[in-house]
Formats: C-alpha cells, sequence, structure tokens
C-alpha cells in the first residue's frame, strides 16, 4: 500500500527519471489527469500498467475510489498531464485523504514548470513566493497583483498565451520598470526566454505575432524599503478604490495588509486625513 506522486516531463519526454520508470512499472495502478497524454509516456517507456483517469472534475468522487484500492493493499502511482502532481494540478484532495488514512505518501521528484523557469529566468532565486494561475477576470486580477507589490520575493505566476498581454500591461501599470521574465515552451523546440520590464517583454512578444505554448511569468520582488514618500493611507485607499473599483472597506483592508498594520488604524488615519482642517 503505497501512493506515489510521480513527475513526469513538461515537454521533452527525456526528463523522466529511471525512478520513476520504475515505479511507473511496478504499481497496480497509475490513476492520470490526461489518460492520452499518459499513454504516449507510458507507451515510449513500454509500461503496461493499467491506468484510471483522475482530473479536476472527478476529483471528488475518484478519491475514495482510489483510497479503497490503497487501504486493499495496492499501489498507486499518481501523474499530472505535466510535470508534478498537486502543483495547479489535481492532487492534493488525494495526497491529504491518503495521509488521513495512514497511506504512505512517496514523492518521485522530477519536472515542475515553475522551477524550471526560474531557475534559468535569471531573476533572483533564494526566496520566490508561487502563486499559480492568477483568476481570469480583469478586476480580480488587478486585485491580486495589486496585493502583490510589497512582495519581496521572485513571484512566480502561470499564465496562458491568451492572456499574457493584458497580464503584461497590467503589471507594467502596476509594478511600473521591475524586470519580468516570461519562459515560454520550456524543454520544447521553440523554448524561449524573454527578459526585461513589462512593455519591452510584451513587445517582444507581440513582434512574433500569435502567442502559442504554455506560459510560465516570473516577476522581480521589490527591493529596497517600501516607498510610502508622499503617499498617504487616504491617498492609498482613494487610488485603490478607482484603480481596482473595490468597496471603501476593501480597500482599507487592502492597504492595512499592504502597510503591515491594523485596518482599524488605517481606517482611522483615512477619516483623518480627509476632515477639512478646523477653522
Ligand atoms: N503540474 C505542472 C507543473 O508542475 O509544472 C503545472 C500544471 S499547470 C495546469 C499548467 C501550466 O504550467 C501551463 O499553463 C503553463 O503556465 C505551465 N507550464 C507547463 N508546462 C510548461 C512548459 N513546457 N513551458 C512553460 N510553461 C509550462
Amino acid at each position: 500500500m503505497m501512493l506515489y506522486l510521480v513527475a513526469t516531463p513538461i515537454g521533452n519526454l527525456e526528463d523522466i527519471t529511471f525512478r520513476a520508470v520504475r515505479v511507473l512499472k511496478e504499481v497496480d495502478l497509475i490513476a492520470a489527469e490526461d489518460t492520452r497524454t499518459a499513454r504516449k509516456l507510458l507507451d515510449r517507456y513500454e509500461i503496461k500498467t493499467p491506468v484510471v483517469s483522475y482530473y479536476d472534475a472527478v476529483e471528488k468522487s475518484k478519491t475514495p475510489e482510489l483510497i479503497a484500492e490503497l487501504a486493499a493493499g495496492r499501489s498507486v502511482a499518481l501523474v499530472s498531464e505535466a510535470g508534478t502532481p498537486g502543483i495547479s494540478d489535481p492532487g492534493y484532495r488525494l495526497v491529504a485523504a491518503a495521509r488521513e488514512a495512514g497511506v504512505p505518501v512517496v514523492p518521485v521528484p522530477g519536472p515542475s514548470a515553475a522551477i524550471a523557469a526560474l531557475a534559468a529566468s535569471g531573476l533572483p532565486t533564494d526566496r520566490f513566493a508561487f502563486e499559480g494561475f492568477l483568476p481570469s477576470s480583469p478586476a480580480a486580477r488587478r486585485k491580486k497583483l495589486y496585493s502583490l507589490r510589497e512582495e519581496e520575493r521572485t513571484l512566480i505566476f502561470y499564465e496562458s498565451p491568451r492572456r499574457i498581454l493584458a497580464t503584461l500591461k497590467e503589471v507594467g501599470q502596476i509594478f511600473g520598470d521591475r524586470p519580468v521574465a516570461v519562459a515560454r515552451e520550456l524543454t520544447k523546440i521553440h523554448e524561449e526566454f524573454l527578459r526585461g520590464p513589462a512593455a519591452e517583454v510584451s513587445r517582444q512578444l507581440r513582434k512574433k505575432g500569435k502567442i502559442r505554448g504554455e506560459i510560465v511569468l516570473l516577476l522581480a520582488g521589490r527591493s529596497g524599503p517600501p516607498d510610502w514618500s508622499g503617499i498617504t493611507p487616504a491617498d492609498q485607499i482613494e487610488r485603490a478604490i478607482r484603480e481596482l473599483g473595490i468597496s471603501r472597506m476593501e480597500a482599507i483592508k487592502l492597504v492595512a495588509g499592504l502597510r503591515g498594520r491594523p485596518k482599524s488604524e488605517i481606517y482611522r488615519a483615512g477619516l483623518e486625513e480627509s476632515r477639512p482642517p478646523a477653522g
């Protein structure tokens, strides 16, 4: 009884470990996010293990079935469509349920697009924050980006080719000239890294015509102390309301988070500044 989390290639089928191949051959069952992608990989390495599908929409219903298989003494390997299971992919629910049931969970590490992109991006790698996919609605996306303005760690996002230009525009508006890297089609024939401020990276991308492929977007963290000079809490609240279209209470919460101060303090500061001078 063992649940293996097996990382698989993110493009180049050679990016698989000897151990991953052995485990995939030896387990009783492979639970795959995409059975067709899994089949290609399994055929290439002559792996004959039975495969069942395990993707987002069936995660809830399939988890007890897989736990039952494990409890019956069988071993299961979870693979996602690409990269490391559980990283912006199904896996968390099954791992949590397995841990709860006392089933040993064994990682079989390998590729993950976020780490491959970060390592080769040229941005600081000592501290980073993985943010997964940004929200798809423009307002929620802007709000999310805004809330990350003071983050000092390198930021990593997964992004779609359809949205990358819109996101880069917002990154430019919110983060100014901060260094950005776009890692596209990692480990594949058209692998490329574009670097520079958001506006420049956007220009380079647009030059190529239709943007295709898979993308990791990286953004340098804030360097130096936060620059609050000339920006009072009240100014910041008004800006947040105007630029993000959020309510006053939401803006107060956001500004409190950015400044690392209690909400009540920001609320009071906002009131005092907006009060007309006495007399
Ligand atoms: N579990 C995967 C991992 O460990 O990297 C990530 C799965 S997530 C659903 C898919 C996203 O990862 C893509 O939309 C893209 O942002 C990023 N990605 C996956 N493969 C990539 C590649 N070869 N090059 C660039 N980005 C990639």
